[in-house]
């Protein structure tokens, strides 16, 4: 990439944040001036220009899927969202956003629907996200607030890491934490159930029992009270509710034995932890999903936070809890107000608020009380009180928990609108559908988790006629009749009302306040540097931690009862199935699940199980299984994992159906909500399994990602010049003209391909491949066995290879046509080194890190896979060493 052509701007996937620079033609690399990642990028960073491809985008609006133009569709919401309210009122229509949103596009967004609608039913997918650490901080901060910044990490001597894999879900925060540690050999304590990727960093991890995290965190508390670490004369000043917090403690729990007993965790372990805790002044405590996504996630984080508050450890460097959002704006959205039950610029639903927001926007119709929350929203079109809906930026048919009640919702809705880059599971439910700008063609600012703006700047044409989310809503606020009051140009100008409101009756009653960004001139706003808030008017930089000095507020303790997660007690419902994230996976795959070399790291949509829950219900490797919920079932493969705790089973969030026939996990996630911040539990939902023994498997190479129906597994890739798919039987194979007809619909291909075949029926084997010229347009391999089937590398090397005469022989023979060889499930996506060639370098001699990187280059780049590299060296270390030793 060439200096001059370069943009600076921000990676669109996590909380993290990171720099990003990017060229139009698709090159990018990590920003060395970003203060999140100071050139690093991870592994989904570091391909975000291959996910620059404009060939499946939403290129024109459209409405009952015939072609639009835009004045038609915008007129279309507008008067369906008009008449709704005026025959049902403003609580009869809602939007549904994301943390993918620009900050921009959240503030329009909540200024139509609070201010102008007049309905606080605007909710977001933040709310499956981080509602519970808002809440959190609310309760004890008195406002949103994350006392601590990155940079606390370097500078801690203990760092809990509790519900985050942080290896897989923040991976750049993961590489600076190992360097801190390699450094001067900072502590970590992982609390999560699995044994995670993060683990391969960890000096102690506590393999909790699914939900005990309160009960850990109130007996901590209680321990830190017992061996005198409270800060007496620090809370005297600054806090309140200490007393009854600590009686709620320790009717929890009332010594480390029953602490230990109730987590599920070895006593000794308990007590490591609460000594290292006890002693270390330096001690951050992140979290994330593990906490957030659950039925009592608020007290969680209360939990959490109560420790912190106990022993004065925030506000200074090396100190403080660090929540981690999981989306790139979650913390933006959370400034203008994108949750259901928040006024924008963290005001609250409260008279002098309400008033305070409606004389600021000149509002003629303010929301005077919080709007439904997520569940509760599409729980509300399915009864039919929603009747109006408006879902920007996300793919709820997938991501919600009951997401097979979510899509009954969306077709149940009198009007869906939907704005997103590509079509979706949800788009495909709408009546009129619009296309978004994406990635490096919006304009705006997002804020990562340590309270740090930044620009997210446009550097390439959109492609058709795809506008920004901001200017449709400000469009069809316009044709509402609000026009004068929306009658934006730019983002810039947006920003500045933003901030301004931010600063609006301040007086330092609120800390988020960015009113000295509030008369930026549109050049400083595109010249805008990365900066933390607060950042008050007058003040030329922010603040990188909060609570560094007496704030004036009394920040509060809060008691956390301990509520058990629903983990079943009986033979129905005997497992507990948790959810989550993978490492080279974005949501619901739109935007990662087009490059190819993102999709060898895991293929498949796989459960893992622990090998003697496997046997315990009588699954074989080579099974599938079916897992049924009350909400649901599906059919996966599965992966054998000591990771994986005896009772609990857990399974990939990233699969739609456009990716497999096992669909979201999140049709079987039930939705049970916190009672405080409406969060839903997707980490323990009781399931039942059992295993599904297939009559064939298949590969399938072709150019196109359409697959027939059929009675059978599937799932897809992309490959360079197609697409592959793995497939199970679930039926006999077809025969005769049925068979002919079969494997047409599956090879799909043109009229004028030569259909080559080789049968060995006895053995169940047969090998067809369509060719036209001396090209394979498409080939199928059926076996009785998955390990009967070719080495697919070789099939996708061949399918972009002229296929000579003695290529053809070798082709349905299976055997390579050059001299490729498989190298194993990939670890390092970034060169596409796979599992057999780390093995077989580590067997060599390759003894490190940095010995496998110099023989393979695996791990040079973005290091993502570094902690898989170092498991490997450990599996292999072990298995080296005699059983007796
Ligand atoms: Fe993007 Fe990776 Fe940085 Fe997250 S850690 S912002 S996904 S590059």
């Amino acid at each position: 990439m060439s200096d001059r052509s370069l943009t600076r701007t921000t990676c669109p996937y996590c909380g993290v944040g990171c720099g990003v620079l990017a060229s139009s033609d698709g090159g990018v690399a990590g920003d060395r001036d970003h203060p999140a990642n100071r050139g690093r990028l991870c592994s989904k960073g570091a391909a975000l220009g291959e996910t620059l491809v404009d060939a499946d985008r939403l290129t024109h609006p459209e409405i009952d899927g015939r072609r639009a133009g835009w004045d038609e569709a915008l007129d279309l919401i507008a008067r369906q969202f008009s008449r709704t309210i005026a025959e049902h009122g403003p609580d009869s229509v809602a939007f549904y956003v994301s943390g993918q949103f620009l900050t921009e596009d959240y503030y329009v967004a909540n200024k139509l629907m609070k201010g102008f609608i007049g309905s606080g039913n605007i909710d977001t997918n933040s709310r499956l996200c981080m509602a519970s650490s808002v809440a959190g901080h609310v309760r004890a901060f008195g406002e949103d607030l994350v006392p601590a910044c990155y940079d606390d990490l370097e500078a801690a001597e203990l760092v809990v890491l509790t519900g985050s894999n942080l290896a897989w879900c923040h991976p750049v925060l993961y590489q600076r934490l190992a360097a801190a540690k390699e450094t001067h050999g900072t502590r970590i304590v992982v609390i999560d159930p699995r044994r995670t990727a993060t683990c391969e960093i960890a000096d102690l991890h506590l393999a909790v029992r699914p939900g005990t995290d309160v009960v850990l965190f109130a007996g901590l508390l209680a321990h830190l009270e017992a061996k005198g670490a409270c800060d007496r004369s620090w809370m005297a000043g600054q806090t309140r509710g200490f007393d009854e917090a600590l009686d709620a403690a320790r009717k929890i729990a009332r010594s480390i034995a029953e602490v230990a007993s109730i987590t599920d965790v070895p006593l000794d372990d308990v007590a490591r932890f609460f000594a290292w805790f006890t002693t270390t002044e330096r001690t951050v405590t992140c979290y994330s999903q593990g906490v957030n996504q659950s039925s009592a996630g608020t007290d969680k984080v209360n939990a959490i936070l109560n420790c912190h508050l106990a022993t004065g450890r925030l506000g200074r460097p090396g100190m403080g809890p660090l929540s981690l959002t999981g989306q790139p704006n979650a913390m933006g959205g959370r400034e203008v107000g994108g949750l259901a039950n928040q006024l924008a610029a963290h005001m609250a639903f409260n008279d002098a608020d309400i008033d305070r927001v409606r004389r600021f926007w000149n509002a003629p119709r303010m929301a005077s009380k919080p709007g439904l929350k997520a569940v509760d929203l599409f729980d509300a079109m399915l009864d039919g009180r929603i009747k109006a809906l408006w879902v920007l930026a996300t793919n709820p048919a997938d991501s919600m928990p009951r997401a097979g009640r979510v899509r009954d919702a969306l077709r149940a809705c009198p009007f869906v609108a939907v704005s997103d880059c590509w079509p979706t599971d949800t788009s495909r439910l709408a009546h009129v559908v619009l296309p978004a700008m994406g990635w490096g063609e919006k304009d705006g600012t997002v804020t990562n988790s340590e309270r740090c703006i930044s620009r997210q700047r446009r550097f390439r044409d959109a492609p058709g006629e795809a506008r920004a989310d901001w200017w449709m809503m400000a469009e069809v606020a316009r044709r509402m009749g609000w026009a004068q009051d929306f009658a934006y140009t730019t983002s810039a100008e947006i920003f500045r009302e933003h901030a301004a409101l931010s600063a609006f009756e301040n007086d330092g009653r609120r800390l988020f306040d960015i009113g000295a960004l509030a008369d930026l001139g549109d050049e400083a706003y595109d010249q805008l540097q990365p900066v933390q808030w607060p950042l008050r008017r007058g003040e030329s930089s922010g603040a990188a931690r909060l609570f560094d000095g007496p704030s004036g507020r009394s920040l509060s303790f809060v008691a956390t009862p301990y509520r058990p997660v629903a983990v079943p007690a009986s033979n129905e419902w005997p497992l507990v199935l948790n959810t989550g994230r993978i490492r080279d996976q974005w949501h619901t795959m739109t935007r990662t699940g087009v490059v190819a070399r993102l999709m060898t790291h895991r293929r498949e949509p796989a459960l893992e199980i622990h090998p003697l829950d496997a046997q315990r219900f009588g699954i074989a490797e080579t099974d599938l299984v079916r897992i049924e919920s009350p909400h649901g079932t599906t059919v996966t493969p599965m992966r054998l994992s000591t990771d994986q705790r005896r009772g609990e089973i857990f399974v990939p969030m990233h699969w739609s159906d456009a990716h497999s026939s096992a669909g979201p996990v999140d049709r079987i996630v039930g939705a049970a909500a916190d009672p405080v911040s409406g969060q839903p539990e997707l980490k323990a939902t009781p399931v039942r399994i059992e295993p599904v023994t297939p009559l064939w498997r298949a590969l399938l190479l072709r150019a196109d990602a359409a697959l027939p129906d059929g009675d059978h597994y599937w799932s897809r890739v992309p490959v360079e010049g197609g697409h592959a798919f793995d497939l199970a039987g679930l039926d006999v194979l077809p025969e005769g003209d049925a068979s002919r007809a079969w494997v047409q619909r599956l090879l799909g291909a043109s009229p004028q391909a030569e259909l080559v075949v080789y049968a060995d029926p006895a053995r169940a084997t047969f090998r067809y491949a369509a060719i036209v010229g001396d090209r394979l347009e498409a080939c199928l391999f059926v076996a009785r066995e998955a390990s009967a089937l070719p080495d697919r590398t070789v099939l996708i090397a061949a399918l972009n290879a002229p296929v000579t005469p003695e290529a053809r022989l070798l082709l349905l023979s299976g055997c390579a046509t050059s001299d490729m060889t498989d190298t194993g499930p990939v670890v390092c996506s970034c060169f596409g080194v796979g599992r057999d060639a780390v093995c077989g370098a580590i067997g060599r001699g390759a003894s490190t890190v940095t010995a496998i990187g110099q023989a393979l280059r695996a791990g040079t780049n973005c290091g993502s896979c570094i902690p898989e590299l170092k498991s490997l060296l450990r599996e292999l270390r072990a298995a080296k060493e005699p059983a007796n030793a």
